[in-house]
Parts: C-alpha cells; structure tokens; sequence
C-alpha cells in the first residue's frame, strides 16, 4: 500500500481539463477505484502549475477537504511536503467518534459523528481497507468523586439524547473480559465509538480525493507565499512554483509558521502527543480504552492560560494529571498513549512518561502490566490556545481558508471538518454549525 501510494503521489499537477478527463474515466467504476490505480508522471523541476484550489498539508484534515472539494466536481491539488500522513494523521491510536449526535447537535457532533459516517463511506461503500470498525469504547471511573461525577454526565448526556451509559465493572467485564474488576466502574458509549487505522485511512482519503480528480503532490515543501494577480496565490517549494485562485492551509501543527508566510498569526501550538506498543498478541480487546482521571481533573481546571491551550497533562515538565486511550489494532499489537505536552516541535518519546501511562493501562486492562513496550512513537498535535478547532475563511484575505485547531482529535473529527470545509470554499457560504470554529475569532495580521 505505502509503496503503491508513495508512485500515485509523485504524479504531476494536472490542469483542470485533465482532470476533468480523469473524474470522467474514473466514473462507474466503482470499488476498482479503491486499489487506487491512475497513471501518473513525475514533478518537473521549477515548472509552474496551476490549479483552481491548492491544500498545503497532506494530512486527514487537506485528504478529507481534498476529497470533498474533488466530488463538488472542483480543481484541487494537495502540496505535502513529506508523504501523505506522514505526521500526526499517521502516529494517532486511530480512535474516533462520540456519545452521538444528541437532541441538538453541535459543532462536536457534526465533526464526531458526521466523520463517523464518512468513515463508513470510505470502508463500506468505496471498499477502502482502513481496518475501520465501530468498536463501542468503555472508560474506567478509578475514585468515588470520578464516580459522582461521570454519574452525572452520564445522567445529562442521557438526557440530552446522548447514546451512553454507565456499567459496572461485572457488566463492563462481561463485554470486555480483560477489563479490570478493581475499578469502580465504567462509562460505555455502545455505538457512536470506532477505530480505524490512522495511515490506511488518510491515504485512503487522499486516494479517494485523486480518483475523483484531485492532484497529490507530495515531497514539497511549501517556502514562500504571495499574493498572485487580483485575488489568487502563488505558492513557491523547494522543487516548483503552483498557481492557485484559493488557498486551504491545512498544515496541522505547522500553520504558525506556515501563517508567517502570509503575514499571520495562527494561534496553534504543537503539542506532543507520545505512544508506545506490546508485541503482536492475540485479540483481547475489543473495544476502545480510557479513563476517566483527566477528564475529571480538567472539568475542575483545564490548565489554559495566554500562552497555553487546554487539556494538556503538563505545565512546563510538571505533570497536572494522567491522560489515557488505547486499543489492540488488527496486527494484535496493544497500544496506549495519552501525554499532551508543550515541547515545541519535538516528537521523541519520553520514557518516563510512557512508563506513566503503561501503569495507568494496567490499572485498567490488567493484562497489559504483562507486556512490556517494544515499540513507542511521538507526533506534533494541532492544538488551538482556545481549544476549539479553526475552521473557515481567514478574516479580511480573499480565498484564503483553514482547517486545523484539531488538537488530540483530528483524525476522528478530520473528515467532517474536510467536508465542512469544502461545502464552505464551494457554496461561498459558511455552514451555519461552523459560526463556532470562526477564524475571525483568533486568527490576526501580523505586526
Ligand atoms: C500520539 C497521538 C495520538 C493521537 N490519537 C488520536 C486519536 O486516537 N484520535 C484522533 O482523532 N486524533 C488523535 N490524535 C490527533 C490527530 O492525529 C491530529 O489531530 C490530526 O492528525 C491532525 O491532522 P492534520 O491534517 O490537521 O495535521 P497533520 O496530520 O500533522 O498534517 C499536516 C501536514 O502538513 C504538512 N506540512 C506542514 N508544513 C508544510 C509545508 N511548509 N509545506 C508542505 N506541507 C507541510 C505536514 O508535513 C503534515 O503532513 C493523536 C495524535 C498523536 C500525535
């Protein structure tokens, strides 16, 4: 798959009759278009290609807007400056989804559960191999004021037509046989919870995205930005100059200093989030693992200040509290992560956090204690200072947009945010639920 896709994505920008041409091809054929086969021809160097609408950032938020913007039938180029899910879309645990859409759905709902469906959509109906499935996901409740207060939530999310409940851990076990008896007990979200495999499926969105059209360009990285005519962008790389009338920044992470480019401040800060692995074992479990410690520490204070984003488990070195998720993927292999640190662009594990979090794994999924890390990773996470996502027209430039601000959750919520996104650049019109993640809110001109 790697191999075959890193050949797909050294393919040329294609002017807009070509790839009309191709969406032309490739109509009807159904799930063949799923194996991903086009035909392609290397970048030429300096050469300058125009397209109507450029990404930058082949992650699942640019795939998921790519591919979107590619069925409303409209000329779109991703510039990726590595492989596509080469950062956080490829090193997340791969969870997604939520309690549901509830009785009045919000922004949260629309990019959980809306993305939910597109991911049954790639799997399902256009027979991509994402190794998605809707696993439900249970969360450990360690102390009796957890206790209360997930009762409570439970009892409110319940009541505001949220698909959750709270188990025992008899009942908890009875559905999941490695989870601890030792706890408290469980919250359960049944059905709204799934899993996917973080690098199958981004590249099943940026495959999807070129077999209705789009234009994969990894390998460029994007260096400078002008402005081009009256209202369009020229984008330079290290390889070759593009041409575009729009400009999606979807570049994760990096949209602080990819908005310098463009004279902007982007308040989005790179946050570490860090994993490790068992060896391959045998299916145990089953759905995916939390638990309830930060989410209760973080309804009482969730650490943000001027400088800091929300939700992270450390101030400084200083750890504020024990954050934890996990499952077993289809090669068997247990793993869990969970710290949210502040270390600037750093993505190398640190080993004393990982031993935190296998502890805390353990207190929930005993059997874990049994088997050491023999593999651990680290990526850089999108998160906005205010801790909502960004998703919109950039304040007071033409065709300028942005879809990032995703922080510990973007591959779950990337797709919707990628559709919403797309409907956004091609009615001209602001979905209304995405009033909430406004770029005017935050987003600045440079002094
Ligand atoms: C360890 C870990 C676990 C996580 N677990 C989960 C989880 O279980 N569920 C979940 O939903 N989310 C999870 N996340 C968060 C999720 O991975 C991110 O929110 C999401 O991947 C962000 O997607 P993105 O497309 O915005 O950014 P990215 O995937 O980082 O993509 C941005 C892309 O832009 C490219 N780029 C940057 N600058 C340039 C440039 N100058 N020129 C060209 N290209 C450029 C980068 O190379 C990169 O590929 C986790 C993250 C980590 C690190």
């Amino acid at each position: 798959m790697a191999q075959q896709y890193s050949n797909l994505s050294s393919k040329s920008t294609s002017e807009r009759s070509v790839n009309t041409d191709r969406r032309r091809v490739i109509t009807g054929i159904g799930t063949l278009a799923a194996t991903g086969w086009l035909p392609f021809s290397a970048m030429g160097q300096n050469k300058v290609s125009e397209s109507e609408i450029l990404i930058i950032g082949g992650g699942m938020a640019g795939a998921a807007t790519a591919f979107h913007l590619a069925q409303h039938g409209r000329s779109v180029t991703i510039l990726e400056r590595g492989e596509i899910a080469s950062e956080a879309s490829g090193q997340n645990m791969g969870g997604l989804g939520g309690p549901g859409w509830g009785n009045m759905p919000d922004l949260q709902s629309y990019l959980t559960m809306g993305s939910l469906e597109i991911f049954k959509q790639l799997q399902i109906d256009m027979g991509y191999d994402m190794e998605f499935r809707q696993s439900g996901s249970l969360t450990g409740i360690h102390t009796e004021e957890q206790y209360d207060f997930i009762k409570n939530r439970v009892l409110s999310q319940k009541s505001n037509g949220y698909d959750v409940e709270l188990l025992t851990p008899q009942e908890a076990r009875a559905i999941e046989p490695e989870i601890s008896l030792d706890l408290l007990g469980y919250m359960h979200l049944p059905g709204g919870r799934g899993q996917a495999d973080p690098v199958k499926s981004t590249q099943a969105f940026a495959h999807a995205a070129q077999n209705s059209g789009a234009t994969i360009n990894t390998g460029q990285n994007v260096t400078a930005i002008h402005i081009h005519g009256n209202s369009g962008y020229s984008v330079r790389t290290d390889k070759a100059e593009f041409i575009c009338q729009t400009l999606v920044l979807a570049t994760g992470a990096w949209c602080g200093p990819v908005g310098k480019l463009l004279g902007l401040n982007i308040p989005i800060i790179p946050i570490r989030g860090q994993m490790w692995a068992t060896k391959s074992l045998p299916p145990r479990i089953f759905q995916t693992i939390s638990s309830a410690e930060s989410t209760f520490a973080w309804s009482r204070d969730n650490g943000s200040d001027e400088t800091t984003p929300p939700y992270l488990t450390h101030k400084g070195k200083r750890r504020l509290v024990r954050h934890l998720y996990g499952r077993q993927r289809k090669n068997g292999e247990i793993i869990f992560g969970g710290d949210r640190e502040d270390v600037g662009f750093s993505t190398t594990p640190d080993p004393m956090g990982i031993e935190v979090n296998r502890q805390h794994a353990s207190e929930v999924v005993p059997v874990v204690a049994n088997h050491p890390a023999v593999r651990t990773w680290a990526g850089s996470m999108p998160f906005s200072l205010d801790g909502s996502p960004i998703i919109g027209k950039i304040p007071d430039r033409d065709n300028l947009f942005i879809v990032s601000g995703l922080a510990s959750s973007g591959f779950g919520r990337g797709p919707m945010a990628g559709k919403l996104a797309a409907d956004y650049i091609h009615t001209g019109h602001m979905p209304h639920v995405l009033a909430e993640s406004d770029p005017a809110r935050c987003v600045t001109e440079a002094e």
